[in-house]
């Protein structure tokens, strides 16, 4: 038993040590920054990232000789990449644009035959850059993979993400040589990818077709806020809407490559102020967005305003202060939208509770962008980058809150529509009652409390203007008799007559019919003269006088009416109801002195026109 116990034990001891002995050289560290790709298959895996460590040197550009001798005699310090050598590097001062210069080395074996098919997909490398490839076992055979900007004279950074043919690459060393540039990030700042060049097109091909969406969705996004702003005012969302949409289509043509290519390669510095500025007002956009999605308004003016300032000032310092400045501010301005993007969730979690409508949607859409921001500001995968995440969760955003806006203005404009036309009802029915109010209903003509009104609005003029105001009241003849001879349908049938036929005559527009009561009739002629009114009251009595009514099939009536005039001038009467008076005390003597005529106030000798008294035929 025990010798069985002691042959387990050593059996086991042996085997550890065995599986330690022939683990060593395997885990051993490599002396030289290798990248071992040859058990990749690209045409199936796809990718394969050079991230890790690299020789570096800095100081000045290496040839590839001296990169290959300096490998093999393993004299480099190693340095991890991605990483910005800014840090490390004295500035030269008679460039103060320029941050000096880097060079990595590595080795690279890629599997046989593979290197026509692949790209070398150069994410971010700042800023002038040239490649190399150096066969191991020929180092003379080197040859330039690529180059983007010059490595002397004026500067000329080269940007972007470009990819670069390895083709007949298999074992050798790959020199990276690299000038720094105008900001503070230099060097190999992105990981470098080996690509299928097939799956590279293609990742290209779809990075600009979902852009190319993108930008299409928020220019229909923009100008549907735009038009909506347009037709209704009062929702300031729209515009901050709008506003959010000109931003991000700016931001879009700012990170794409679309500056430099138009106006070249000189404008990437101007670009990149640019597109730190447009990060921060889109922060600012985002805050006004919130308040007036949430409320229809921007309810809080000192935290849009507060945070405005805030956003001028760092779009000022992008704009004006010297660029490594600008670069080194960019951890200010994550920090700008971590607590921008917490002020907006919480505001909008506050509301939420507080049961405002869609409060909860605006949340689940700014936690949306939130998490994909972080998510982007976290990754640095390609796929990510291609996928656009960042921009996909900012456009679906806007066109979410375009969409609960375009409802709310949409119902708002029906409402103000059917308020304006319940509104136009009832200053209709209004005013159908005022005029129903001021008329008398049997004859048509202005009731005796319309009288009143017109009489006092005419004594206001005539005082303010000096001019003469008449006035003639008129009385029908005898007309008790024909109440008593033929009832009271036909003396009503009379008066509509009469009142039909004062209707018709031809007056001034500013003159004023009435019923004053009974069978006694006002009108009311402002700017007249005690003559010309003489002359109109001639006028009516003589028509109504040669008026024949018929009152029923065998009945017609002629009747025949009494007129008394007076006129108000500068000095005389003191009032309207002297006025009244006065052409009351005409009319009475018109009827005293015969019926059928017209009698002036105070005239000493009144015009009188007679003719026969009130006849029936
Ligand atoms: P005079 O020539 O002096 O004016 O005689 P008159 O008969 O016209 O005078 P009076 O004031 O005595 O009679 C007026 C009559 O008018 C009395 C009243 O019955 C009648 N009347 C008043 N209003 C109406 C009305 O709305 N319809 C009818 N049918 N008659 C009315
Ligand atoms: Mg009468
Ligand atoms: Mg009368």
């Amino acid at each position: 038993m025990l010798q069985l116990m002691r042959s387990v034990h050593f059996t086991f001891i042996f085997c550890i040590s065995a599986a330690f002995i022939a683990a060593a050289p395997v885990a051993a560290p490599a002396q030289q920054p290798e990248f071992d790709l040859r058990h990749i298959d690209f045409r199936d895996d796809g990718t394969a990232t050079l991230s890790g460590d690299w020789f570096f040197s800095h100081g000045a550009l290496m040839s590839p000789a001296q990169a290959h001798a300096s490998y093999m005699d393993n004299s480099m310090s190693k340095v991890a990449v991605p990483n910005s050598w800014a840090a490390h590097l004295p500035t030269n001062a008679e460039n103060p644009h320029h941050a000096g210069y880097g060079s990595y080395v590595a080795r690279v074996r890629l599997p046989e035959g593979v290197g026509a098919k692949l790209m070398l997909d150069v994410l971010r490398i700042s800023d002038a850059y040239e490649i190399y490839w150096i066969p191991l076992n020929a180092p003379e055979r080197a040859w330039r993979v690529a180059a983007e900007g010059t490595m002397t004279g004026p500067l000329m950074a080269s940007h972007g993400h470009k990819g670069h043919s390895l083709a007949m690459a298999e074992d050798g060393l790959m020199l990276i040589n690299v000038r720094g540039g105008l900001t503070s990030d230099n060097g190999i700042i992105q990981q470098l990818r080996l690509f299928h060049g097939t799956q590279f097109q293609a990742l290209v091909q779809t990075e600009r077709l979902i852009i190319g969406a993108l930008i299409g969705i928020v220019l229909i996004v923009g100008s549907v806020n735009l038009s909506l702003f347009v037709f209704h005012r009062k929702d300031i969302a729209t515009l901050v809407l709008t506003l959010a949409a000109v931003t991000l289509l700016v931001r879009m043509i700012l990170l794409s490559d679309m500056i430099e290519t138009l106006f070249g390669l000189e404008w990437r510095t101007f670009r990149l102020r640019l597109e730190y500025a447009n990060s921060l007002f889109l922060f600012w956009t985002a805050m006004m967005l919130n308040q007036a999605l949430l409320w229809q308004q921007i309810r809080n003016w000192r935290i849009i305003v507060g945070h405005g300032v805030i956003s001028v000032l760092g779009i000022l310092l992008c704009v004006f202060a010297p660029l490594p400045l600008v670069t080194q501010m960019w951890i200010g301005a994550e920090v700008f939208a971590v607590a921008t993007s917490a002020a907006i969730l919480i505001s909008c979690g506050t509301a939420a509770i507080h049961r405002t409508p869609n409060a909860m949607f605006f949340f689940a859409c700014w936690s949306a962008v939130a998490a994909t921001a972080a998510f982007d500001a976290m990754t640095t995968s390609y796929f990510i980058h291609v996928l656009q995440t960042l921009h996909i969760a900012f456009v679906l955003g806007i066109t979410a809150g375009t969409v609960q806006v375009g409802r709310r203005v949409i119902m708002a404009i029906n409402r103000a529509e059917f308020l304006e036309e319940e509104r136009a009802l009832l200053q209709k029915l209004h005013q159908d009652a005022v005029d129903t109010a001021r008329r008398d209903h049997l004859t048509g003509l202005l009731n005796r409390q319309a009288f009143d009104d017109e009489l006092a609005h005419a004594w206001l003029q005539h005082e303010k203007d000096d001019s003469h105001l008449s006035l003639i009241l008129f009385d029908i003849d005898r007309f008790k008799a024909i109440n008593d001879t033929h009832g009271h349908p036909v003396g009503d049938k009379v008066l509509r007559s009469v009142a039909d036929l004062l209707s018709n005559t031809r007056m001034r527009k500013s003159d004023r019919v009435c019923r004053y009561g009974g069978e006694e009739f006002a009108i009311i002629l402002p700017d007249t003269s005690g003559e010309d009114a003489f002359k109109v009251a001639e006028r009516i009595r003589k028509s109504i006088a040669g008026h024949v009514t018929g009152c029923a099939d065998d009945l017609t009536l002629i009747v025949t009416c009494s007129f008394g005039v007076a006129t108000a001038n500068a000095n005389q009467p003191d009032d309207p109801s002297q006025l009244l008076e006065q052409a009351d005390a005409a009319l009475y003597r018109a009827k005293a002195n015969g019926r059928n005529r017209t009698e002036r106030h105070e005239m000493p000798n009144a015009v009188a026109v007679t003719t026969d008294a009130a006849q029936s035929a």
